[in-house]
């Protein structure tokens, strides 16, 4: 990532941050750690966590720099296609599955309604967030399975379902076995291929 022009946050930028300025918007564009989208001052998204923030002084800088822009204050300069939003939160999720998502967290992490983003996200993937968040579990968790020796209550922690239980039911639910299953009857396909 390019940090080199990236500045301090001064004490009026900040200020313009919180009170979602707009006089300031023409002077500086801040991005977030967190959810990697750069805003414009007076954007009504959350309050970010001030060690969280950079400030850039154009959107290019910001886009180069590897940040997303935001749908709500358009901070590119047009306004975001729903295909791009979509990719935002496919993004999103996939950098954060680890954590407890809601509809909500992703829909504010991505800068967007709720309603709004299901809806968008179902209409171009025929999937819902939650049921994308739940394939990229799965898929992680059957990777754990088959590369490393982790046990199974670790895994469920690394894949975001920190819950054994509900996570051998997901799993169960998706490929027909138990994890615990699913990993014997993978180690014996190995064997099988190696004699
Ligand atoms: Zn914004």
């Amino acid at each position: 990532m390019v940090t080199a022009k990236n500045s301090v946050l001064t004490t009026e930028q900040w200020k313009a941050i919180r009170e979602n300025d707009e006089n300031f918007d023409d002077q500086f564009f801040y991005a977030v750690r967190t959810t990697k989208i750069f805003c414009r001052p007076s954007c009504k998204s959350r309050v970010p966590n001030f060690d969280n923030v950079t400030i850039f002084y154009n959107a290019d800088e910001a886009l180069a720099a590897g940040f997303r822009p935001c749908k709500r204050c358009e901070s590119a300069g047009y306004r975001l296609p729903d295909e791009e939003w979509v990719l935002q939160a496919e993004a999103f999720i996939r950098e954060h599955f680890i954590e407890h998502l809601t509809l909500n967290s992703i829909a504010e992490g991505c800068h967007g309604s709720p309603y709004h983003l299901h809806r968008v996200f179902k209409r171009i993937n025929g999937i819902t967030p939650i049921e994308f968040m739940q394939t990229i579990r799965m898929e992680k968790a059957i990777s754990y399975l088959r590369k490393t020796d982790k046990p199974i209550h670790e895994i469920c922690t690394l894949i975001g379902v920190p819950n054994a239980a509900h996570f051998a039911t997901l799993f169960k639910k998706r490929t027909g076995q138990t994890p615990r299953e699913f990993r014997k009857s993978d180690e014996n396909e190995v064997l099988r291929h190696e004699i």
